[in-house]
């Protein structure tokens, strides 16, 4: 099958490798629709996670069910499915404790298994979900950066009628802004640099930090003096945190959804005076179902999330669209054939 496989940061190769055999539990899925993930761009450029490389790289997939591995009930050759890269073994301390999705001894796909940026991959049927009528492969394939969404607002303690700021226009910062319409906040304010994916998030008030003197400012301005309830970090750099701490107001919430770096300076007399929370927020805690609920939410329009559909063949191509944002692009699907 044809994958691509990173043999050393920046080398990327797109090479024949064996199909996949599925193990017990496991379903053997031919790939339809791969969509590219900021940490995917990150992983390929500097391997901050230490992959055990070569390895075939992505994690955000969908695609026909092809063959079964033992005892695997529930699913059938030819269903339509999408994948959750993470999957936890179950045993460990942290699954224990109930955070599996920080599973000390996880397997995930694209980082010690091989990932979807191929014509097959093999995923743990419990981290599969088939794909509801109606829904694309490149939408499915949403599922996963969705429930790490939902993960972050959650973490964020998001309450209806509570002021939100998301930080970075990201594809993640985008398919927040989105989500949030489901949560009925009072106010919605997302910072960004790129007006056409500002312009994506439906109800939100956007500030341009390229317009804008005093960022601050600008959000208590927007949230009409009352300061943030919970702020979502979707931009990994200091003045990010800065920004957010600042803005929070009493008891307010920053979730750390972003790899901040390097290490920031924070103000911990704001933090102390004003009780505010600080958390992380990594993977999610099985939103499967809950975020292909909300991919189907028609008012939401998640469907804009995908800008560019790219054959797999044509893979240089769909990775510089993701990375530079070039052509307006979010979220980049690869799309497989026959
Ligand atoms: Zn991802
Ligand atoms: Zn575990």
């Amino acid at each position: 099958m044809k994958s691509l496989v990173l043999h050393e940061p920046g080398r990327l190769v797109m090479e024949e490798c064996p199909v996949p055999v599925p193990g017990p539990g496991e379903l053997l899925i031919r790939t339809k629709a791969a969509t590219i993930c900021t940490s995917d761009l990150n992983d390929i450029k500097h391997n901050a996670f230490d992959i055990a490389l070569p390895m075939i790289m992505g994690h955000e997939g969908a695609g026909v069910v092809e063959a079964l591995g033992e005892g695997v009930k529930n699913f059938s050759v030819g269903d339509q499915i999408t994948a959750h890269p993470v999957m936890p073994c179950g045993k460990c301390t942290s699954c224990q404790r109930g955070l599996s999705h920080l599973c000390d001894d996880m397997t995930h796909l694209g980082i010690n298994k091989g990932g979807v940026f191929a014509e097959y991959f093999c995923i743990r049927a419990d981290r599969s979900r088939k794909v509801p009528q109606g829904m694309s492969f490149a939408m499915a394939s949403l599922m996963e950066p969705v429930c790490v969404c939902i993960e972050a607002i959650q973490r964020a303690q998001v309450k209806e009628g509570s002021n939100v700021l998301i930080i970075g226009d990201g594809p993640f910062g985008i398919i927040i802004a989105k989500l949030l319409q489901s949560y009925h906040p009072r106010k919605v304010i997302l910072t960004g640099r790129h007006p056409f994916r500002m312009a994506l998030a439906t109800g939100a008030v956007t500030i341009n930090e390229h317009n804008t003197q005093d960022i601050v400012h600008e959000i208590m301005k927007a949230s009409d003096g009352e300061g943030i309830d919970s702020a979502i970090l979707c931009v990994g750099t200091a003045l990010a945190v800065d920004t957010a701490i600042a803005s929070l107001r009493s008891r307010g919430t920053l979730s750390v959804f972003s790899a901040v770096q390097p290490k920031p300076a924070i103000d911990l007399f704001k933090v102390h005076v004003k009780e505010l929370n600080i958390c992380g927020s990594c993977n999610d805690m099985d939103c499967l179902d809950k975020a292909l609920a909300l991919l189907q939410e028609k008012d939401l329009r998640m469907d804009q999330i995908v800008t560019h559909q790219i054959p797999f063949a044509q893979w240089e191509k769909a990775l510089t669209l993701a990375e530079r944002g070039k052509d307006e692009a979010v979220k980049v699907s690869m799309t497989f054939s026959e």
